[in-house]
């Protein structure tokens, strides 16, 4: 492979063209390695995909098919259908008390992953630095990088919940500091922010001047606690990118729809980006997500119900086979510590699904403030769940940190 001296001699003979430079920085997402081993086997109990195991609720398809049927097959409007993004403001508004203009302040995306570059690219010049939790969610460090901006990580632990603690923050804020990319409820470790001290970043971002991207993208999925969008609070909307969307709250991964919400200056920027490499959200889904907002709640919260039942059931297995695990208030992940068996994180997880074939994700994949944990997915069966929980029983009590 043509190294960085060598930028620009192309040897299509021998290793064909080079990437681009850009690309040198990123490696590849850890969580792929383990999908293939998965793939290899039979039996396997996955908790390691992030992603609803329910079926898009019935209504959203139907709405979808009959919007095909009517041939609603063309491009929309770049911001999205307007009666998408009229529901979406009264949802939020509802909601949260959070009021977007549905004519110039909400974007309707291909899901949450394209508003989370388009906003980045929009906002950070060539150095400049972001601040983003560790651990964190795969794609954030990556979506600072090819924006061309410096990712700063601030770490998150255990005792604390896993919440952004304001004085980390305060620490890692420089001259250069552009933004802070929030993501919360959070995955890998399913924290919620406490309302105060969201409040104090909050204000630190007003008093430093800094935009903040906040991925809310498992807003609904929060369990005892309540989801407090930053853009809500005081000076917060005029700096705030809010991201949300329908992948998680209404198991509609597979459709790639999200939004933006932003003001209106701001988001005219964004669409700059978002006109040229998207022209507009996958129109199906748009029809697809006004029905979810129309009438996806009885979903939502039989869906929400269900995850919480899995979590306390999660939360108190890893407990009881001796892998402390913090409650998580949000999404549907659980992030136990595996620190005590001796094994680290890549180690544990190969050899768990090698041995026991129970799936989980490494808590390093997720940045180096995760070694020593492991992500696992609630959002699969609950008898699903305690068999995973046996076959983690066995392993570790087969004296598996020894060997
Ligand atoms: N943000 C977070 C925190 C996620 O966990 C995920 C998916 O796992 C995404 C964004 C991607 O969302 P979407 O399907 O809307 O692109």
């Amino acid at each position: 492979m043509a190294g960085l001296e060598e930028a620009g001699s192309e040897e299509p003979g021998r290793s064909g063209p080079r990437l681009s430079r850009r690309l040198e920085t990123l490696s590849g997402s850890g969580i792929r390695r383990f999908f293939d081993i998965m793939a290899s086997m039979e039996d396997v109990i996955s908790l390691s995909i992030g992603e609803p195991d329910f079926v898009t609720p019935w209504p959203i398809r139907d709405a979808a098919i009959r919007s095909i049927e009517a041939g609603h097959t063309h491009y929309t409007s770049n911001y999205g259908l307007m009666e998408l993004r009229e529901q979406l403001a009264g949802h939020l508004d509802r909601l949260y008390g959070l009021r977007y203009d549905p004519t110039n302040e909400l974007l309707i995306t291909s899901g949450v992953s394209e508003a989370l570059d388009v906003a980045m690219r929009a906002i950070v010049d060539p150095g400049d630095e972001v601040i983003l939790p560790d651990p964190s969610y795969v794609a954030y460090g990556p979506a600072i990088s090819l924006a061309g901006g410096a990712p700063v990580a601030v770490r998150t632990v255990a005792s604390e919940g896993f919440a952004l603690s304001y004085a980390a923050v305060a620490d890692a804020v420089t001259e250069k500091t552009r933004a802070l990319l929030l993501g919360f409820p959070a995955n890998p470790t399913g924290a919620v922010m406490p309302p105060e001290a969201l409040a104090r970043i909050a204000q630190l971002a007003v008093d430093r001047d800094l935009v903040v991207i906040s991925d809310e993208i498992y807003d609904r999925l929060v369990y005892g606690v309540e989801h407090v969008p930053i853009a809500t609070l005081p000076g917060m909307k005029e700096r705030t990118f809010t991201l949300g969307g329908f992948s998680k709250d209404y198991a509609m991964t597979g459709w790639r729809i999200g939004y933006l919400g932003a003001p209106a200056r701001l988001l005219e920027g964004v669409m700059k980006i978002h006109q040229y490499v998207m022209m507009s959200a996958p129109t199906a889904a748009q029809y697809a997500a006004i029905e979810a907002l129309r009438s996806g709640e009885e979903h939502v919260v039989m869906m929400r119900e269900e995850y919480d039942r899995r979590r306390r059931l999660m939360v108190q297995g890893f407990n009881a086979v001796g892998l402390p695990c913090v409650e998580p208030h949000g999404a549907f992940y659980a992030f136990p510590s595996i620190a005590g068996t001796g094994m680290d994180d890549e180690t544990f997880a190969e050899r768990l699904l090698l041995e026991e074939r129970v799936a989980v994700v490494p808590g390093s994949a997720f940045g180096p403030g995760g070694a020593g944990h492991v992500r696992a997915c609630y959002a699969t069966s609950y008898e699903d769940i305690e068999k995973a929980l046996e076959r983690i029983g066995r392993f570790l009590q087969s004296g598996s940190s020894g060997k």
